[in-house]
């Protein structure tokens, strides 16, 4: 048995090995037509450990999509400040590279040139010899040999998805963003793309932050579920921490009690944060 009281209140002080992603007091307020401002996150804390696969679960529009674009740099913060590897986050850069739901692959390029196009943009220091292997590794990585040659349009959506993890990964980032990965995906493909990019990330530990709706996507993946109340003044609400050891085998789990336990635990936070408008 968990013990909930030990295991769930620990909002501020993150299980992190190291703090590598540092959140600090981050609010976000956008400006209304009328003049006043909608604060949507107010006053977010958060580290994040240098291996850690970390997801953030809350109701639509709580904010988690803007506190990824504000760690990615497409956003500001109103106030409040980030940390990456000791280095103040002000716009966007390499060593944050974004997944996005809806994959954002360019129409015109295949495969293969989506992903060398942003190896050439940000290995530029690598030789044309190391960059086709940088390519071809990743590729390989997401089982996209047969298909490298092709463009988005022949593409399935869990194939575009993995070319645009491929791309990410590519350029050796410090920390992946992905905002809702699998979200369009169906079922099947999205187990199938689940265990992949687990495969990875368990092979190659580094920073993750994911957004998801799924409770069981966050357990099966995640080491620490960072759930958000609902917006305006958008808050973490609890940390879920998630003990099972990587790799992890999604059937074993299921097969857990303590699995359940930490289910009904999240789902029943989302219960109580319901949205009035949901
Ligand atoms: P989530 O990802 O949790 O669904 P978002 O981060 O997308 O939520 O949005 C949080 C809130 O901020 C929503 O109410 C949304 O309407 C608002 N919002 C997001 N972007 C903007 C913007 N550029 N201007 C004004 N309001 C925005």
């Amino acid at each position: 048995m968990i013990k909930p009281t030990a295991n769930f209140a620990n909002v501020q002080t993150a299980n992190s090995s190291k703090e590598f992603l540092v959140i600090e007091n981050v609010t976000k307020a956008y400006p209304k037509p009328n003049g006043d401002e909608t604060v949507v996150l107010d006053d977010i804390n958060l580290t994040i450990g240098e291996n850690e696969y970390i997801s953030i679960i809350g109701h639509s529009g709580c904010g988690k999509s803007t506190l990824l674009k504000i760690v990615s740099g497409l956003e500001r913060a109103t106030s409040g400040s980030i940390w990456l590897d000791g280095r103040e986050i002000r716009k966007p850069g390499a060593e944050r590279m974004m997944v996005f739901q809806h994959y954002s692959l360019l129409p015109w390029l295949t495969v293969r040139e989506n992903i060398r196009l942003a190896v050439d943009e940000v290995l530029d220091h690598l030789t044309p010899a190391d960059k086709r292997r940088v390519v071809d590794e990743h590729i390989a990585m997401v089982n996209l040999n047969a298909a490298s040659e092709k463009y988005p349009d022949e593409l399935s959506g869990g194939m575009k998805q993995r070319v645009g993890i491929a791309r990410a990964l590519a350029i050796r980032p410090k920390m992946l963003l992905m905002d809702e990965p699998f979200g369009a995906l169906d079922a099947l493909t999205r187990g199938r793309l689940q265990r992949q990019v687990l495969d990875i990330w368990e092979n190659q530990r580094q920073a993750v932050m994911m957004v998801t709706h799924d409770v069981d996507e966050a357990l099966y993946m995640s080491d620490r579920i960072i759930m958000m109340t609902n917006g305006p003044h958008a808050k973490i609400g609890e940390i879920l921490e998630v003990p099972f050891s990587h790799p992890r085998n999604l059937k074993e789990l299921r097969e857990l009690p303590i699995y359940y336990e930490l289910r009904n635990h999240a789902l029943n936070f989302l219960d109580r944060n319901f949205s009035q408008d949901e």
